[in-house]
């Protein structure tokens, strides 16, 4: 028989697949790195079982826990997998920008969901930083991960990801595109690809972002891109930062699932977008890999949906017509 003992044996070792269609014209060889195909949807899982693994042996995590974290939902996914299956409870405190699908997903595995407002600065006693503090002090047996700041996010990407692409490219890779969150992803991999070969790092991130140089001034991008600077990010790693539209990620993100079949979230379509920058300026022996964090379902009625797409102007002027263009 051959199955695996527990889900999370399931976690990493994604594909990668070669873009062909949106890369079309360019010399490059563009690979994505699928991380959808985590038993939680999305890159996440790494980094939930690593900072798991690490509390529970430092004993901050005792048996019958209570994990506290603020997120935007694929962290929770992880947290809350790895959390069933070692028998914590889990409170998550979200922005309120993070769609109604996210939050119905974290409490679908049985976790406890606190909505907050996203337009308040991280340190009003309002926000989901603040709140999710207070929570975890208050909470008996309460552990905050603090993924922007836990070291093992980095490290389960230096130890996994990084390893990963190295390997699946026979050390071919030349360039590493990745969208900067927390900067976990990034960083981890980023040095791990940079100690083994000369490799480029790219940071993608939203125009208004503080990584690309902005004020923190709002997008609607979900996941990545910062208005402070997370200790999780190790501001020497990217050698370079595309700054990347919302109506360009998600003009991407639409094409990804139309033209790859590759069913994905907007930060995905932001990456890809910076990725494709990179692979203008490249030659034909170049490997650019682009990491797409999650998948797509979480955002079919928002990124994928024609009338929030026209209302928030995403479709005029683009080659895209609905219905909605034809009848206004
Ligand atoms: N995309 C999505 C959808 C995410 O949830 C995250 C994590 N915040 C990222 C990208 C960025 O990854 P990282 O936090 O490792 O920088």
């Amino acid at each position: 028989m051959r199955y695996c003992e527990s889900l999370l044996d399931l976690i990493g070792n994604t594909p990668l697949v070669r873009l062909r269609s949106v890369t079309s014209g360019l010399a490059p060889t563009v690979l994505a790195k699928v991380e959808y195909f985590n038993p939680g949807g999305s890159v996440k899982d790494r980094i939930a079982v690593r900072m798991i693994d690490a509390a529970e042996q430092s004993g901050e995590l005792k048996p019958g826990g209570t994990i506290v974290e603020p997120t935007s939902g694929n962290t929770g996914i992880g947290l809350a997998l790895v959390a069933q299956q070692r028998g914590y409870h889990c409170i998550f405190v979200c922005p309120d920008k993070v769609s109604g699908d996210k939050i119905n997903t974290l409490r679908a595995y049985g976790a406890e969901v606190v909505v907050c407002p996203t337009a308040v600065a991280p340190e009003d006693p309002r926000s989901y930083y603040s709140v999710s503090d207070r929570l975890a002090r208050e909470t008996p047996g309460g552990w905050k991960p603090d993924q922007y700041a836990n070291v093992n996010n980095p490290r389960s990407h230096y130890e996994t990801t990084g390893p990963e692409l190295w390997e699946q490219t026979d050390g071919r890779i030349t360039h590493f595109v990745a969208g900067v969150g927390t900067g976990g992803t990034i960083s981890g991999t980023g040095r791990y690809l940079k100690e083994h070969g000369p490799v480029r790092v790219i940071g993608a991130d939203p125009e208004g972002s503080v990584y690309s140089g902005g004020t923190g001034r709002p997008y609607l991008v979900e996941g990545v891109g910062e208005d402070f600077w997370p200790a999780t990010y190790d501001r020497e790693i990217c050698d370079e930062i595309v700054a990347v539209s919302d109506a360009d990620s998600f003009a991407m993100t639409r094409r990804l699932a139309r033209e790859e079949g590759l069913l994905v979230g907007g930060s995905c379509g932001m990456a890809v977008v910076a990725a494709l920058r990179v692979a203008e300026r490249a030659g034909p022996d170049d490997v650019i890999v682009v990491l797409l964090p999650d998948g797509g379902r979480g955002y079919l009625s928002k990124i994928f949906s024609d009338a929030w797409m026209a209302d928030y102007g995403f479709l005029r002027g683009s080659a895209e017509t609905t219905v909605l263009d034809v009848l206004r």
